[in-house]
């Protein structure tokens, strides 16, 4: 049997330079369409038959992307953009940019004239999750990506293909969230470092080589468990709150301090893999797709109809999370509407929190002060 860290290393080997994904465009001739975070219905792209990938690791960037874009926009969309502009993205058939801010809105139209690709498309979501129409919206929303798909690739979705794409994504979820479990009984058996490259690898590869490889994972993991176990405890457990981590220095930081994140609600992360689509016999797979989007964890961005602060602090106390950590990237205006109503309800439980508002490349000096501050902070209480 392998052990974990050959997985993690085949892992780590697979994704540089999407070295996977161009792969399987090469054995396979399907085109391969990029997806900008967050909620891009990747099963519709791999229902029609292209190769979906995660325009996700974008934290050592260079200044490229600031050359067209102003500094007050976040440094995820700079990244992403100066990914593109670096040639690494030349791979690339298309991109869909989901328009849930106002930054990623006005993306599409400087990567068409700076990065151009045959296919360039935002994708709208109800932002209202308590109107009536957001589910037909969402719906018709995901009827113009199959049709334009058609059109533009000459992809055709059928409803088996589709099923059995969703079918495939929820393995992957279902394949994270034991990942998640095994991690909660056994704090440290996969550090928070790898824990996320674990995550992101399911963006950045196919789901039918990730799962096998998540398989594997899974099964090592319970063997080490096994072996190892009374090692893997007494971590200080944290939360994290926000939409986006790029690189893994923050997550390396977090494990060197001994403290083990418990639980998050970011958006390339466990927002990803924690509601799967319901195929239930009967159910039509793009409402599936739809139920899936209004049933996820609470974004800063929509509406849901459910307070923010109730279900983070909710299921921080399920998680035994003994403190918070805000990841908000600078200039992102969801996170800033949200925050003083977060830190209320935190303050309100006496939970201790900390906000970290970071920019890519992360300056990691600061951050560690603010951490050692805040665990100093923790053992007082
Ligand atoms: S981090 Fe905020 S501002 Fe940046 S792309 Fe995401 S939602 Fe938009």
């Amino acid at each position: 049997m392998q052990p974990v860290n050959d997985i993690l290393m085949q892992i780590e080997n697979e994704i540089a330079d999407y070295k996977s994904i161009k792969l399987s465009k090469k054995e396979t001739g399907r085109p391969v369409i990029g997806w900008l975070p967050t909620d891009v219905p990747e099963e519709l792209i791999h229902g029609a038959g292209a190769l979906p990938v995660g325009i996700v690791n974008t934290g050592k960037n260079g200044d490229l992307g600031s050359s067209f874009i102003p500094d007050y926009i976040c440094s995820m969309v700079k990244g992403a953009l100066d990914v593109a502009l670096s040639g690494k993205l030349n791979f690339l058939d298309g991109l869909i940019i989901p328009h849930v801010c106002d930054s990623l809105s006005q993306l599409s139209g400087v990567w068409n004239n700076h990065a151009p690709l045959p296919y360039i498309r935002g994708m709208l979501f109800p932002v209202q999750y308590t109107s009536k129409s957001a589910n037909k919206f969402f719906k018709n929303e995901l009827e113009d990506l199959k049709l334009s798909l058609k059109e533009s690739f000459d992809l055709q979705t059928t409803n088996d293909n589709l099923m059995a794409s969703i079918e495939l994504y929820n393995s992957n979820r279902q394949l994270l969230r034991e990942i998640l479990l095994l991690r909660l009984s056994n704090h440290g058996i996969l550090g928070n470092k790898n824990y996320y490259r674990v995550i992101m690898s399911s963006m950045l590869m196919p789901k039918e080589r990730n799962n096998e490889l998540l398989a594997d994972l899974i099964t090592a993991m319970k063997n080490e468990v096994e072996t190892n176990a009374p090692a893997y405890q007494n971590k200080k457990t944290m939360f994290v709150s926000g939409m986006y981590y790029a690189d893994s220095g923050l997550f390396d930081l977090l494990d060197e301090l001994g403290i083990i994140v418990v639980g998050d609600d970011l958006s390339v992360g466990e927002r990803y893999f924690a509601v799967d689509a319901d195929l239930a016999p009967g159910n039509d797979p793009l409402n599936a797709l739809v139920s899936r989007q209004m049933q996820n964890i609470p974004y800063a961005g929509y509406e849901q109809g459910t307070d923010r602060g109730s279900f983070l602090t909710g299921l921080m106390r399920e998680r035994q999370a003994q403190g918070i950590i805000f990841l908000h990237l600078k200039f992102c205006e969801q996170e800033n509407f949200d925050y003083p109503l977060l830190k209320k309800a935190m303050d309100e439980l006496k939970i201790p929190n900390l906000r970290l508002e970071i920019s890519y490349p992360l300056s990691l000096g600061m951050v560690r002060n603010r951490l050692e501050a805040m665990l100093e902070i923790m053992e007082g209480i």
